[in-house]
């Protein structure tokens, strides 16, 4: 039980109505939607940093390659990412006039080409997978934010679910 008071004390503090079985209930209730607020508060306060440091030209950045290219050069200082985010590097060929494409996707598969040929994937890369290896072989924390509040839905919306805070430009 030791977890669950700390975070009841730090978190904020539950009515006690009852102290039978039916009121333990009601504390256990209670105190998880006290810890879902202060998920969701977590996760705004992380998005509007970002935010403000993006729209100022500070120490955030986005985008997978430019991402990538951070990490190697060891200067994120914290990875974000959308819980479940799938995000494919792909290059694709037409089999027919042998046109080639490069892209990010979120799902692999054959696409048709404007010549009426069929783009087959010639390569895919797990763009996620990867940045997320590299951060945690650096010990770079990663934080996930999910889609249902509506900071982590622009998150996912507007960045594409992938977002890194610098430790220096
Ligand atoms: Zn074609």
């Amino acid at each position: 039980m030791k977890p669950f008071n700390y975070q009841l004390k730090i978190l904020g503090v539950v009515d006690m109505g009852y102290t039978d079985e039916y009121g333990l209930r009601e504390i256990v209730e209670k105190s998880s939607e006290i810890i879902a607020d202060q998920e969701a508060v977590k996760e705004k306060q992380l998005f509007d940093s970002f935010m403000r440091e993006v729209s100022t030209n500070g120490l955030a950045l986005y985008g997978p390659i430019e991402i990538k290219r951070a990490l190697d050069a060891r200067q994120v200082e914290k990875l974000l990412v959308t819980q479940g985010l799938e995000l494919f590097y792909v290059k694709l060929k037409c089999n027919s006039c042998n046109k080639e494409e490069e892209k990010l996707v979120e799902k692999i598969g054959e696409e048709s080409c404007s010549c009426g040929g069929k783009l087959v994937v010639t390569k895919d890369e797990n763009v996620v997978a990867e940045l997320v290896e590299e951060a945690e072989r650096q010990g770079v924390p990663i934080e996930y934010l999910s889609q249902d509040t509506s900071e982590g839905a622009q998150f996912y919306g507007t960045f594409r679910g992938l977002g890194a805070f610098l430790r220096y430009k």
